[in-house]
């Protein structure tokens, strides 16, 4: 390839590999996950009970229903449709809930009424909703649904882990499943069976802020997170006490809007789909989720609540998921309030309901039952589609045991928030977070570093969690535990708060005090900034520009006149630009949301107790008005002269340093020449070239010399993240698939053509030939 993108320090290409085996070379192997695709075939199997197991007592129940009983179960409410207050204040209105799950029948209450409550209180709630399903004809219980995307956020006192996004930077599936299996304990242990998480939407567009929900830009790794996100919520059996049912959200192309605001239009041809956004969803269907969340937004024009051949054709047809559809929040509504392809909120449930949608998350009102019926009665939408629907909803409760016992998980063993799961936290956050720069390795600082820390985020758990921690939008600093150190008060507690001083400088968007921090840096040894985000949630984490607020580039700017080793530590998001600071400033550590175990983990690596192994999942952008993902299509790359830096971005997807060095060789390929059903056997040799142990991802990517669709310029394929030793080496294998060389073609339909591809890892490449 003439084009000179990537740069020789990260992996490139890659070529689809089956399983890949990691074997020490020399020495005892200090350890390490395995690679990613034994981890993938490892988790496949999807949670038991099977659907097909229930059938019978599905349908007799179904039997037994009324028209009135059936729609109530497709019914999803607010909690607020059933209690009054507010946060721990808040309480059951009887009269509400009755009216909710006796006179209707509503199927699933969700969501906290503004605050996250304690285990006792959701206990209590949940008791009193079950309770009252007791009271009914047929005494379904309720589907109980939150939003725990990273950990039980909604319950205080819980493990709180790295959003997504920082998870998908460890590239280390284990960690994910680990994380994952703590927060289903937790959820069901307040009697909550249903989190809606994963989210599988590929985050490709910087600016939508729902990128920290994300497992960033690419579809592979975005997968083999999902299938260990899917794993760890459900288990092997869906009715244990520390199982809950997973949700796959948003389906499909909700995460590439063309503006980059969230809930707004996507164009996405149904190749680009297919290729890029289908497969986390295929992977983690097969794994056995049971639920799947829909696109509030549109793709091409059709609203994803609107979309009978994406959610028929495709989900259940061509995917074969059997488990239940829920719309997102107000969305048939939205059909039209905002999507404008309704006459009326009738005419939008009818859509919705022909189109696939098996339960409505309402959420504040009885619209859609009262609509359906009459929907119904009218002969507008038929008994079978109702059938339909009800059937995967009655079949899951059955799979999560709420028929036998609706508060199951309550008394399990489980210790929310236990030093032990915390510990599992901080593992993950320490894994994630990603040392982008280094200069005359001023990282790690020694400890007798007097040091001056500044910046808005410095002080602060808010920035480190971002969005739905403890409230939808994060930002409630009186519910954060008292307990957990901030960036600051981990580097006082690491170095002596005598070798500390702090001038917060500036808020996120707000001058504070500058010229005190500039006049403090004078007298520091080195100066740590923490600058990025706030929190924010979904819709009001829009932003017009990707560049880091005006006011904290000023501050990192004067404090860097005084020429003191500039470290900046960002918390953030989304990738916020940086390029007129990132070449003057010594180190920069990309943090992301790391949760509340972030601040010590940040002061570890800063210091030196822990050697950075996190690996960007997204490409950094230099310039807000040139954003690729790293598998943009060769010519996209294409400048010359000064336009050269255009084609570089700030920092190059799967990029991150360590405080050792690693030395990749003898890479081969074999056979160098196959066809049929043949595999290529990737081997790698990976060495530990510095003076401390370190852990290492080992990328390939694959790249298709020529294709009857432009070919992207590289893909990632596989990875493995080792641990070595000073001096110990590793022969790292993985094996390529056919199916790994297809891509999706003219049709639609994954093809495989003949010619040259060129394997990558690290900077070694080699060819084979497909026949
Ligand atoms: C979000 C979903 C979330 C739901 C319930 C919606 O606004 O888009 O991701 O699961 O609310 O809280």
């Amino acid at each position: 390839m003439s084009n000179s993108y990537p740069a020789p320090h990260k992996i490139v290409f890659a070529a689809l590999a089956f399983i890949a085996i990691v074997l020490p070379v020399g020495g005892q192997s200090a350890g390490g996950t395995a690679d990613s695709e034994t981890f993938l075939h490892k988790n496949m199997t999807p949670a038991g009970p099977a659907a097909s197991d229930l059938a019978a007592p599905v349908e007799k129940l179904l039997g037994q229903m009324t028209l009135k009983e059936k729609i109530g179960q497709m019914s999803q409410l607010d909690l607020v449709m059933v209690t009054d207050g507010l946060g721990q204040d808040l309480r059951i209105d009887p009269d509400k809930l009755h009216k909710a799950v006796v006179e209707y029948g509503v199927g699933s209450v969700l969501n906290v009424n503004d605050t996250a409550l304690t285990l006792e209180k959701w206990q209590e709630i949940i008791r009193a909703i079950q309770n009252e399903a007791k009271k009914t004809r047929l005494q379904i219980p309720v589907l109980y649904g939150l939003d725990h995307i990273h950990g039980a956020d909604y319950i205080l006192g819980s493990t709180l882990f790295p959003q997504p996004l920082a998870m998908a930077a460890t590239w280390n599936p284990e960690l994910m499943l680990r994380d994952a299996q703590i927060t289903a304990a937790e959820t069901r242990k307040a009697g909550v069976p249903w989190n809606f998480s994963p989210i599988l939407d590929v985050g490709r567009q910087p600016l939508w802020p729902r990128l920290y929900e994300t497992f960033g830009e690419d579809t592979y790794l975005a997968t083999v997170m999902g299938v260990a996100a899917v794993r760890g919520y459900e288990g092997t059996d869906l009715s244990s006490p520390v199982s809950v049912a997973s949700s796959l959200k948003h389906y499909i192309g909700y995460s590439d809007p063309t503006n980059g605001g969230d809930r707004s239009p996507a164009l996405i041809p149904e190749r680009t789909l297919r290729e890029y956004f289908l497969p986390s969803f295929a992977a983690a269907v097969k794994a056995g989720a049971h639920t799947v969340m829909v696109n509030s937004s549109e793709v091409n024009g059709i609203p994803g609540h609107a979309n009978s051949y994406l959610l028929k054709d495709v989900l259940r047809g061509e995917l074969g998921f059997e488990g239940l559809v829920d719309s997102d929040y107000a969305d048939i509504k939205g059909l039209v309030a905002f999507h404008d392809i309704a006459p009326d909120e009738k005419g939008a449930t009818r859509i919705a309901a022909l189109a696939g949608i098996d339960m409505s998350m309402v959420p504040k009102d009885y619209s859609f039952s009262n609509l359906l019926v009459q929907l119904v009665q009218e002969g507008q939408v038929p008994m079978s589609r109702i059938d339909e629907a009800v059937r995967c909803i009655l079949t899951v409760k059955f799979q999560l045991g709420l028929f036998d016992n609706p508060l199951r998980g309550m008394n399990s063993q489980t210790a929310v928030g236990s030093p032990e799961s915390r510990q599992v936290s901080l593992e993950a956050a320490r894994e994630s977070i990603t040392l982008l720069k280094n200069e005359n390795r001023t990282l790690p600082l020694s400890k007798s570093t007097h040091v001056l820390v500044t910046g808005p985020d410095a002080d602060s758990l808010i920035p480190l969690n971002n969005g739905w921690t403890y409230t939808w939008e994060g930002g409630r600093a009186g519910l954060f535990p008292t307990d957990r150190p901030t960036i600051l008060k981990a580097i006082q507690d690491k170095i002596g708060a005598g070798n500390v001083t702090y001038i917060p400088g500036t808020t996120v968007d707000k001058e504070i005090d500058i010229a005190k921090a500039v006049e403090a840096a004078s007298r520091a040894d080195a100066v740590v900034i923490c600058v990025g985000e706030w929190s924010y949630a979904e819709t009001p984490g829009n932003i017009g520009d990707l560049t880091l607020p005006d006011v904290q580039l000023e501050l990192v700017r004067k404090i860097l006149e005084t020429n003191k080793p500039v470290i900046l530590v960002l918390t953030e998001g989304r990738p916020r630009i940086i390029r007129t600071v990132a070449d003057s400033v010594k180190a920069i550590l990309l943090a992301y949301n790391p949760s509340n175990e972030g601040g010590q983990a940040i002061a570890d690596i800063l210091f030196g107790d822990v050697n950075p192994s996190g690996k960007l999942p997204i490409t950094y952008p230099r310039f807000p008005n040139r954003l690729f993902t790293y598998d943009h299509k060769y010519f996209a790359g294409q400048e010359s002269g000064e336009g050269k830096l255009l084609a570089t971005p700030q920092f190059e997807f799967g990029f991150g340093l360590s405080y050792t060095t690693f030395e990749y060789s003898d890479l081969r390929l074999s056979p160098e020449t196959a066809s049929g059903k043949q595999t290529i056997h990737v081997d790698v040799n990976v060495k530990n070239t510095g003076q401390r142990e370190g852990k290492e991802v080992v990328q390939l990517y694959l790249s298709k010399r020529y294709a009857s669709i432009t070919p992207p310029l590289q893909r990632l394929k596989r990875f493995a993240k080792i641990d070595l030793r000073p001096g110990e080496q590793q022969r790292v294998s993985f094996d390529l698939t056919p199916q790994d060389l297809s891509f999706i073609g003219h049709d639609n339909n994954p093809v495989l053509e003949p010619g040259p591809f060129v394997v990558r890892i690290a900077n070694l490449a080699q060819t084979f030939e497909w026949k």
